[in-house]
């Protein structure tokens, strides 16, 4: 695909890392009553290859959300386009992203659903920017860390393209300018 400058994670590498945050997550809500939440649209390939790694029960329902702002930067308030079926009163909130860059939609996120009154609210992001951080907030598991380049690839976009590809990759220049 020549508009990716180069691969950053397989498809096997992402595999063997979600085979493993599967395991520690089926260890640590064992007898809970877990929620997964993913959000729409970039997290549904981690989230439907994720889901199939734990081995403990568990609800699966989705948001969709989108930032105010008109600008590329994150504005860290969010309108919901699309909120949960469920109630998660009480419940364990797994909440499943695809990349943490601000962290400004993420604690925007966790601070409307902590006002649902769920037992516990953590985050799995498979990838991680956090060299772009401007709130305290740590993914609870994580699949990898990048600097600060864009990506796509394995349920991410640029534009709505790209998603479907089966690896992670830098996305060169020339396919935005
Ligand atoms: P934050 O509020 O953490 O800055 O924004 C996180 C959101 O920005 C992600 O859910 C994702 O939609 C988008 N995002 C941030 N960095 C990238 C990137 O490198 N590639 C893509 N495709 N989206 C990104």
């Amino acid at each position: 695909m020549e508009d990716i400058q180069r691969v950053l994670f397989t498809d096997e590498e992402i595999a063997r890392r979600v085979k493993e945050i599967g395991r520690q997550i089926t260890k640590d809500y064992q007898g809970k009553d877990l929620v997964l939440v993913g959000i729409l649209k970039g997290a549904i390939i981690f989230f439907s290859d994720l889901v199939r790694q734990i081995d403990t029960p568990l609800h699966m329902d989705f948001m969709a959300v989108s930032s105010y702002s008109e600008s590329h930067e994150s504005s860290g308030v969010v309108r919901i386009l699309k909120d949960l079926d469920v109630s998660i009163e009480g419940r364990d909130v797994l909440i499943v992203e695809d990349i943490v860059d601000t962290g400004l939609t993420l604690a925007y996120l966790k601070e409307i659903l902590q006002s649902r009154k769920p037992m516990s609210i953590r985050v799995a992001s498979l990838l991680d920017k956090p060299e772009r951080r401007q709130v305290n907030l740590q993914p609870d598991y994580l699949g990898f860390s990048i600097p600060d380049v864009f990506v796509v690839g394995y349920g991410l976009d640029f534009a709505e393209q790209y998603r479907y590809l089966p690896y992670v990759g830098v996305l060169a220049p020339q396919a935005y300018e």
